[in-house]
């Protein structure tokens, strides 16, 4: 864990899994630029963006790691998990094959980091609710099952992107001080 310098500064690390295509380099992007891109092209080179945030007037650093798209070949490595506070584990709303596979990405998280790491599941899409294939209820109660916070997000129209982050921020915030 990193500890606050000064008692002023505080540097969090907040990894984003999930299968390939979800949407986690959207919601980054969404989250640290304000922007999407329609274009489903591989994550290049960028291993993580910072963030600033301000809690009860302490500057917070929020580092968001996303992959490069190792996780096509289940390969994200330990490096990649190493001393993360928190995590972000999404899934497709449009597909359930993606919603399916939360449960590998949760037993990869525990076995690669301690368990209190701040966890919130994340349905991403949801402006496609036309094609919908996993409901809200069953993100819902997959994330009281596993003792996680629960969002529905789209990185398209920003909903609950700059929330979600923030809840994840918050808690572990809430944890250390
Ligand atoms: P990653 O592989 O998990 O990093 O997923 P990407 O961020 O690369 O997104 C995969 C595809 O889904 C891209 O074509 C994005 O434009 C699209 N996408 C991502 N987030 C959303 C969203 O919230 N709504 C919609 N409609 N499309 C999205
Ligand atoms: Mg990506």
């Amino acid at each position: 864990m990193d500890s606050p310098i000064g008692g002023e500064e505080y540097l969090f690390k907040i990894v984003l899994i999930g299968d390939s295509a979800v949407g986690k380099s959207n919601l980054l992007s969404r989250f640290a630029r304000n922007e999407f891109d329609t274009n489903s092209k591989a994550t290049i080179g960028v291993e993580f963006q910072t963030q600033v945030v301000e809690i009860e007037g302490k500057e917070i650093k929020a580092q968001i790691w996303d992959t490069a798209g190792q996780e096509r070949f289940r390969a994200v490595t330990s490096a990649y998990y190493r001393g993360a506070l928190g995590a972000l584990v999404v899934y497709d709303i449009t597909r359930k094959l993606t919603f399916d596979g939360i449960k590998r990405w949760l037993q990869e998280l525990d076995t690669q980091n301690d368990s209190s790491i701040v966890r919130m599941l994340v349905g991403n899409k949801c402006d496609l609710e036309n094609i919908r294939e996993v409901s809200t209820e069953d993100g819902k109660s997959l994330a009281e099952t596993e003792g996680m916070f629960f969002m529905e997000t789209s990185a398209l129209d920003a909903t609950n992107v700059q929330t979600a982050f923030e809840i994840v921020i918050r808690e572990i915030y809430d944890n250390i001080s």
